[in-house]
Order: C-alpha cells, then sequence, then structure tokens
C-alpha cells in the first residue's frame, strides 16, 4: 500500500461536486480517501433502512461519522425509515443474498440520494457499496443508474473502485483505523442467513457489536 500512488480522479460531466451513498466505513473508507487525495468535494449520504437491528445501524453509522469528521467531510444522516423497508421486502423473505430483494434494497438506497441529490445540487451520484467483492457490480450499478435517470442533469458515476487494488486497500484502512467489521451484509434476512450457514459448520453465531478490526487482521 506505500508504494502505491493514486491516480487523480475527475467527476463525470466537468462536475465539481459529488454525492457519495456511504453503506458503512470500511467500504467508504478507502473510496473517501481516494477522492479527498483528488480534491474532490463531496458529500457522504448515509441512508441504510435495510440494517437490522438498529444498534448493528447506529455502530455502523457512528463509525461512518468518525471518519467523516476526521476527513472533514459534511455527513447526511438521512431516515431510519426500516419499516418502509420491512414493506418493500416483502415476499423477498427468502431470496438468496444478490437476489431480487438486494435490487430492491440497492433501488430503496439510490432512490433517496437520487432525490437528495436533485434537491439540493448535485448533479452527479455514486455509493461505496460497489468496492465490496462479495456485491454484484453489475447490479449496483443498474440500480444506481435507473434512480438517477428519474431526474434531469442526475448522473450515476459507475467509478470500479475495486480496480488497482481497491479492495486490498480497504481492509487495510480498516485495520488502520481499527473500524467496527460487521459480519453480514445487513438486513435481518442475511443475519438470518449468515447464522445458519455458521451452526451448518459448527461456528459461532454472530454478536452484535463486538468484532472491531485489529492492525493484525
Ligand atoms: S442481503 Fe444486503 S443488499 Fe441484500 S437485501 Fe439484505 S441488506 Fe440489502
Amino acid at each position: 500500500m506505500d508504494k502505491f500512488t493514486r491516480p487523480t480522479l475527475t467527476l463525470p460531466n466537468g462536475a465539481n461536486k459529488l454525492l457519495l451513498h456511504s453503506c458503512c466505513a470500511p467500504c467508504s473508507g478507502e473510496v473517501m480517501e481516494a477522492l479527498s487525495a483528488s480534491g474532490i468535494d463531496y458529500t457522504i449520504f448515509f441512508y441504510n433502512p435495510n440494517i437490522h437491528p438498529q444498534r448493528e445501524y447506529e455502530i455502523r453509522k457512528n463509525e461512518n461519522i468518525r471518519f467523516a469528521e476526521q476527513h472533514n467531510v459534511p455527513f447526511v444522516d438521512a431516515d431510519y425509515d426500516s419499516d418502509n423497508w420491512f414493506s418493500r421486502a416483502k415476499g423477498m423473505e427468502q431470496e438468496p443474498e444478490r437476489g431480487i430483494r438486494c435490487t430492491m434494497c440497492f433501488d430503496m438506497r439510490f432512490e433517496r440520494t437520487a432525490l437528495y441529490a436533485a434537491e439540493h445540487g448535485f448533479s452527479i451520484i455514486s455509493s461505496s457499496l460497489g468496492i465490496s467483492r462479495w456485491k454484484n457490480m453489475q447490479q449496483i450499478n443498474d440500480c444506481g443508474k435507473r434512480a438517477a435517470s428519474h431526474y434531469d442533469g442526475l448522473t450515476y458515476w459507475d467509478y470500479n473502485w475495486r480496480k488497482q487494488g481497491g479492495s486490498a486497500r480497504m481492509v487495510e484502512i480498516s485495520k488502520r483505523e481499527q473500524f467496527y467489521q460487521q459480519e453480514y451484509c445487513g438486513c435481518i434476512y442475511s443475519l438470518r442467513d449468515t447464522n445458519k450457514h455458521r451452526r451448518s459448520q459448527g461456528r459461532e453465531i454472530i454478536r452484535i457489536g463486538v468484532k472491531y478490526y485489529t492492525a493484525d487482521k
């Protein structure tokens, strides 16, 4: 990581500021450092009503606030309208990760991000969601573009945050900052399925609020 020289990023369409949807501190850490290193003016938009239980949501959000404050980056704390998320997820409770429930979940988060962008003078949105190799980047990009397409002059920036070692730096930054280490994607169904998998392997189930990155793991 020490030898890596960050490329200078520029926003699409000559835009001068970005609204960055963030799902959590570990995923957005590398994205934020890349943007800051390029001198890009950006605001974090934290809208993740999928995260359950609320205690997990608060921990993830507060970790992200802590890192945004360190970088002097504005942070928009959007609603935790989890009832709305649950009603949109109805009938999709048994869907696997990366399936249609996740499309709904990304759509919902991007729809709110796009609305905020349109109402607050941002012409570019992006997200930290795609940096995780556990996620389907095409699925995320499709949702981001769909949300942006509802507003004239709004563009979803599909920059690949994983490339040139982005995923590895995400882990390095998480260790350096000793971020809270979430152990499931976020919703109650991903918690259920991760615990089911762990039980099948004789492993301990997830304990909320316990695991943090350390310098060596
Ligand atoms: S698994 Fe993750 S992306 Fe899919 S619905 Fe649950 S929280 Fe959303």
